[in-house]
């Protein structure tokens, strides 16, 4: 892999070719108090010198010390906003006399460029790739939006209060599913990316931009900064064997607790780069010549998500909840070969009440092994 020096003044030639080829540049923006994704036309969009501060419930943008363009973690935002939208109409039917004419919605022919995908976020799109593009059921509305998707990564050069990416084995440095990958460096005066292309499309588009070959001093440069960041993870989780856990714990106490402080807002599958589920709405007009069917976001913490005649089947907090832990940590895995958790932290970020899902697993671990321990410890007084 060819292994480069772009200047940090030369990023906006980078946008500027790929406009130039047709792409929606879209990246880090400020905007609502966070960093949010937006058209990136300009590196002055970028949060320069802006970082975020991330704990359970908690989410703070702070000034930082230096004119790092992506010295920040994950926001609320993640790219399912631009490959699975939020809302999208499916198809419009309208009245013609006694019969009625329907107009399928067109597949996007828009090409989006991503800039500045964190690896785990990176993972979270080929979970979503593998939902919706693998199988016997593909959905053709994903697929036109993800084809020519460009994806410039940025190595995190910090961990956010919630991040937990190492013990997901999806980050900090994005090894797949990427372009370009840059790592960004702030050595004094210095301000630098260090470039690895990671497809024949990524290595076209560098050709455009000034670039220098790497010194081995400076590819230690960003080996440390993804070394520290590796260190800083705010949370962890042992995955060790985590679908039997939870396929062994349906009726473990800890559900009570849980769901004593879910407000089930269902903000936690809103944020959720992996989180796929969705409901469809029929609109008609009030002169009933003109219907719509609307695809939108939804989620298992809501009493409809689950409503069949007659009520809902998970009616309780409890059962919602353990419902959307289990299938993130266990069923994901029997479904789609892959854990539905990528470690990004927004869940525990954005949940008002700071609802903490790496704590829930150890949780429900350590009174497994409290309980084995008790188990053992009468056997030996028994034996004794
Ligand atoms: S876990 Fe938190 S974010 Fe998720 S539904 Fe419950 S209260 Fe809302
Ligand atoms: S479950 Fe939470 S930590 Fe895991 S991918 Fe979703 S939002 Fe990120």
């Amino acid at each position: 892999m060819n292994i480069v020096i772009l200047e940090s003044d030369h990023l906006q030639i980078l946008l500027d070719v790929l406009r130039k080829r047709g792409y929606q540049v879209i990246g880090p923006t400020l905007g609502e108090g966070a960093i949010v994704y937006d058209n990136l036309n300009s590196t002055a969009n970028l949060p320069v010198g802006w970082t975020d501060e991330e704990d359970g419930g908690t989410y703070r943008l702070k000034k930082r010390n230096d004119k790092a363009l992506f010295g920040y973690n994950v926001g609320p935002h993640s790219w399912k906003k631009y490959l699975l939208p939020s809302e999208l109409r499916l198809w419009k039917i309208k009245r013609n006399g006694s019969s009625f004419q329907i107009v399928t919605e067109n597949e996007a022919t828009q090409k989006f460029a991503f800039v500045g995908v964190r690896s785990c976020d990176i993972h979270a799109i080929s979970v979503q790739d593998k939902v919706f593009t693998n199988g016997q059921y593909i959905d053709q509305h994903y697929k036109s939006r993800r084809k020519d998707t460009f994806i410039v990564a940025v190595n995190c050069g910090k961990a956010g209060g919630t991040c937990f990416c190492v013990s997901m084995n999806t980050g900090p440095k994005a090894t797949l599913g990427f372009d370009l990958a840059m790592t960004e460096i702030l050595e004094g005066k210095n301000h630098y990316f260090l470039v690895e292309t990671g497809t024949e499309l990524g290595a076209e588009i560098l050709r455009e931009i000034p670039h220098k070959e790497a010194s081995e001093k400076q590819k230690c440069a960003a080996g440390d900064i993804l070394k520290k960041t590796a260190e800083q993870m705010g949370r962890s989780m042992d995955t060790t064997n985590i679908k039997d856990l939870f396929y062994r714990n349906y009726e473990h106490p800890r559900w009570n607790n849980v769901a004593e402080r879910c407000l089930t807002c269902a903000n936690c599958t809103m944020v959720c780069p992996t989180c796929f589920c969705t409901t469809v709405e029929d609109v008609t007009d009030l002169t009933g010549d003109n219907a719509e069917r609307w695809r939108k976001w939804d989620s298992c913490f809501t009493m409809d998500f689950s409503y069949i005649h007659g009520g809902s089947v998970r009616s309780s907090i409890k059962s919602r909840y353990r419902h959307w832990i289990t299938h993130k940590l266990a069923t994901w895995i029997d479904q789609f070969g892959t854990s539905g958790c990528v470690g990004c932290g927004r869940c525990m970020t954005w949940c008002p009440v700071a609802i903490d899902i790496t704590e829930e697993v150890e949780a429900i671990r350590k009174s497994e092994t409290i309980s084995e321990r008790q188990t053992t410890e009468a056997v030996e007084k028994k034996r004794s």
